[in-house]
C-alpha cells in the first residue's frame, strides 16, 4: 500500500509522463515486479546490466489484461521503474538479489472499476514480459548460447558453478501482461521467451502481421470502390449485382486486374463516344480513381 505522502511524489512523477495533470481520484497507481536476476525455470537469468537496460526500455510500456487484451481502457501503463536490491538476499548465482519494479498506472473508468479491484486486493499478481535479449552466455564457459552452443546444461553443476544461461544486452522490450495466477501457485515473474528471445520476436512480427493485413484489407476495399465507379462509369452498372458480388471473392491481384481492364475500357469510352460534358464527369472521376487507388502501380 502506498502512503499518502509516497503517492503524491508518485503523481507527480506520473503527470511529468503524460500530457493531461491528473488527480488523485482519476488514477489508480500500482508496483509490478517485472523481472529479477534470479535464476529462471528456463535455467536463464538476466545480468544486472540487462536489468538496467530493461528499467530504461519499460518505461512508456502498456501492460494488458490477459482475459481481455483488446478490451476498452483495460490496459495500465509503466510510467517510472526502479531497480530494488535485497541486498541480504542472494541468488542462486550468488549475486544480491535484484528485481525491476514498474510503478504503472490506470485511469480509473466503470470499465476497469472490477480490474482494478482485483489488482487492489493482490489478486492479479503475476506479470509477464517479453523482449529481446541480443546475447546468451552459458556460465560456466562462457560460450554464446545460440552462434556456438557448448557442452554444459542449465541446471547442473560443473566444478562448483551452477550451470544456467545469462541474457544480456536487451535491445527492446515488448508489452507486459498480467497473467491468471492459479491461487495454490507463488506469485512470481513468467518470463515468456526462450534463449534466443523468439517470444519477443514472435510478438513484433505478429504486431507488423497485424499491421499488414489491415492494410492489405484497406487497399482491397480501395480497389473494390474503385471497380464499383468504373463499372458505373463505363456500364452503368449498380453496385449490386453479379458481378459485384464476384469482385467481393477477387483477390488483391484479381482485383487489380479486373480494375485495370475497366480502366482500359473507360478510356477507350473517354477518347470516343462521350459529349464533353461526360466525358469531364469521366476524366474527373478517373483521375479520382488515381489518386485514392493503391500505390505500386
Ligand atoms: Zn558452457
Amino acid at each position: 500500500m502506498n502512503t499518502k505522502e509516497n503517492t503524491t511524489q508518485l503523481l507527480a512523477q506520473l503527470n511529468q509522463f503524460t500530457r493531461r495533470v491528473h488527480q488523485e481520484d482519476e488514477v489508480f497507481l500500482f508496483d509490478v515486479h517485472l523481472c529479477d536476476n534470479e535464476i529462471d525455470r528456463d535455467g536463464e537469468r538476466f545480468s544486472l546490466e540487462a536489468l538496467e537496460e530493461l528499467k530504461t526500455l519499460f518505461v512508456g510500456r502498456t501492460g494488458i489484461f490477459d482475459h481481455n487484451p483488446k478490451g476498452e481502457n483495460q490496459t495500465a501503463r509503466i510510467f517510472a521503474t526502479e531497480l530494488v536490491q535485497e541486498s541480504e538476499r542472494r541468488t542462486a548465482a550468488g549475486e544480491p538479489y535484484t528485481y525491476l519494479k514498474g510503478n504503472a498506472y490506470m485511469v480509473r473508468t466503470d470499465a476497469n472499476r472490477d480490474l482494478i479491484r482485483e489488482i487492489d486486493g493482490g489478486i492479479k499478481k503475476e506479470v509477464s514480459i517479453s523482449c529481446t535479449a541480443a546475447s546468451c552466455t552459458c556460465s560456466v564457459c562462457g560460450a554464446d548460447c545460440r552462434k556456438s552452443p557448448c557442452v554444459h546444461q542449465a541446471g547442473l553443476t560443473y566444478g562448483g558453478i551452477l550451470c544456467h544461461h545469462v541474457l544480456s544486452n536487451i535491445t527492446d522490450a515488448y508489452e507486459w501482461s498480467f497473467v491468471a495466477v492459479p491461487a495454490q501457485r507463488e506469485a512470481g515473474v513468467t518470463k515468456q521467451f526462450g534463449t534466443d528471445g523468439t517470444k519477443g520476436r514472435c510478438q513484433a512480427l505478429e504486431k507488423q502481421l497485424r499491421a499488414k493485413d489491415a492494410l492489405l484489407a484497406q487497399a482491397e476495399s480501395m480497389v473494390r470502390e474503385d471497380i464499383v465507379r468504373l463499372r458505373f462509369l463505363t456500364e452503368g452498372a449498380a453496385e449490386q449485382d453479379a458481378v459485384s458480388a464476384a469482385a467481393a471473392r477477387m483477390t488483391l491481384p484479381e482485383l487489380l486486374e479486373f480494375r485495370e481492364t475497366l480502366r482500359t475500357k473507360q478510356a477507350k469510352q473517354c477518347r470516343g463516344q462521350l459529349p464533353d460534358g461526360q466525358r469531364f464527369a469521366a476524366e474527373n472521376a478517373a483521375f479520382q480513381v488515381k489518386a485514392g487507388g493503391v500505390s505500386g502501380e
